[in-house]
């Protein structure tokens, strides 16, 4: 049974997949924002073919367990303001975290090997904002733990 215990709310950036018609300026408004030039390998929120019209949106979505923070050996990892935010003095680039989310919401970053995760561009989501078809929207969600 799902309880809720706290009356905070936890940012959620929602994929709809009717809408989404995989170009993928997403990814690429993603690392522009955040690096100043477009490349989908560094990207924090990723698009997946499955199948003729069917898409899949990896990204971090904040999710109740946190399989991310726990599985980090450092203590790299910690989630304040509605993200998981990373600490590079601490993260050793083992890709514990990668390997944790089941959302597929993180991965290395190609150079620095530091862990890419969405931090919803300072609370106005560039994906959301350059999405063509409106695919992408930033919701809030009551915090739910199990
Ligand atoms: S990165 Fe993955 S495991 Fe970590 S909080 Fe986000 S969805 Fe959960
Ligand atoms: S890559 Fe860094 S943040 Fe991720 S689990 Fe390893 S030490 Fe922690």
């Amino acid at each position: 049974m799902s309880v809720v215990v706290a009356q905070e709310k936890k940012p959620l950036i929602r994929f709809d997949i009717k809408k989404c018609a995989f170009c993928k300026i997403c990814e690429l408004s993603c690392s522009k924002y955040h690096y100043k030039k477009f490349g989908d390998s560094i990207s924090r929120i990723t698009i997946i073919r499955k199948g003729p019209l069917m898409f899949k949106c990896h990204i971090c979505t904040r999710c109740e367990k946190r399989f991310c923070i726990t599985a980090c050996p450092t203590k790299a990892l910690s989630y304040k303001g509605g993200n998981i935010v990373v600490d590079p003095k601490l993260c050793n680039s083992c890709g514990d975290c990668v390997k944790a989310c089941p959302f597929h919401g993180i991965r290395l970053h190609p150079e620095t090997k530091l862990p890419l995760i969405c931090d919803l561009c300072d609370g106005d989501p560039s994906c959301v904002k350059d999405c063509p078809k409106g695919a992408l929207s930033l919701v809030w969600l009551p915090e739910v733990r199990k």
